[in-house]
């Protein structure tokens, strides 16, 4: 945890990043420690922060500047700022679920070199474009291949199940244990066990049509990105504390997930999207690549 050397500002750091933002200018409201490093903390930011809950999207990169100095951000993580008693705590250590309204929540951007003198200074906040670029395209891709795998699943659930925005089983939902998002691309990886079989899904014979279903789910993914249709962040409100879907209108009908991250504005963007399905650990884990057009070779 960090001492906050002064009075924490109350008020959650307003984002920029849902609508796609690279640049903005930002007041410097507090200083800490993170790591053996410096946070930064602005009243507004363009930077995308890792969630702490669900850390699929990494944290952006890029540059503070003010007064001919540049501060190179390593790494985008949140903090929140307990309202009652002014405690601090830093990404993996915060001990509430993201938008608590206990709580105000900040973007830090972490930087190795001190930066006390800009407290209270008008700086220039800038994502690396390109970075971001794929980042968005790797968490676009895996937004759309989730409900593509759901409707390949679909008829192998005996029982009733939660529905995705398609109205299919949300497979996806109820049996994923992590996601991560890289460059172009990510990996979703989904637990095969006994809890999923009593929810009433059954995987048997799963492995020799393997294959069928990862056709299938291209099918989809290639007909959605051929569709060329808008990719849009909706937000509750223009702060960090706000609950933000990501929507997107398929011949199926809206794709609408709750997530917090950055996205590209079409699905014709993405150029191509591939899913690759993989069974590991005896059959006990399934897991799902999927890369964009743009990925390293
Ligand atoms: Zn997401």
């Amino acid at each position: 945890m960090t001492e906050p050397s002064k009075p924490f500002p109350s008020d959650s750091t307003v984002v920029s990043f849902p609508s796609g933002a690279l640049d903005a200018e930002a007041t410097v409201r507090h200083v800490l420690a993170v790591a053996g490093r410096y946070g930064l903390i602005c009243d507004a930011t363009p930077f995308h922060p890792e969630d702490h809950t669900w850390p699929d999207q990494p944290g952006d990169q890029g540059v503070v500047a003010a007064g001919g100095h540049e501060f190179q951000v390593l790494d985008s993580v949140i903090a929140a700022a307990h309202r009652g008693t002014g405690e601090l705590w830093v990404a993996g250590d915060i001990p509430v679920r993201r938008g608590d309204p206990d709580w105000s929540w900040h973007v830090v951007h972490v930087v190795a070199d001190d930066p006390r003198d800009l407290l209270g200074e008008r700086v220039r906040l800038s994502v690396d474009p390109e970075r971001r670029a794929g980042l968005s395209a790797g968490h676009t891709g895996c937004e759309l291949v989730g409900p593509a795998l759901n409707a390949a699943l679909r008829d192998r659930w005996r029982k009733d199940a939660g529905l995705d925005s398609l109205g299919a089983p949300d497979f996806d939902k109820i049996a994923i244990v992590s996601s991560r998002i890289g460059l172009h691309g990510s990996v979703d990886r989904y637990r095969m066990g006994k809890s999923l079989r009593r929810k009433g899904f059954t995987a048997d014979g799963l492995a020799d049509v393997l294959g069928d279903l990862q056709a299938q789910v291209n099918g989809l993914l290639a007909e959605w990105v051929a569709a060329d249709v808008p990719v849009v962040v909706r937000t509750d409100g223009p702060s960090l504390a706000d609950v933000r879907r990501f929507t997107c209108e398929v011949r199926q009908g809206p794709v609408v997930a709750l997530c917090g991250g950055t996205h590209v504005a079409t699905t014709g963007e993405l150029g191509r999207v591939v899913a690759r399905l993989e069974l590991v650990d005896d059959g006990r884990e399934l897991v799902l690549g999927t890369s964009t057009g743009g990925a390293a070779t």
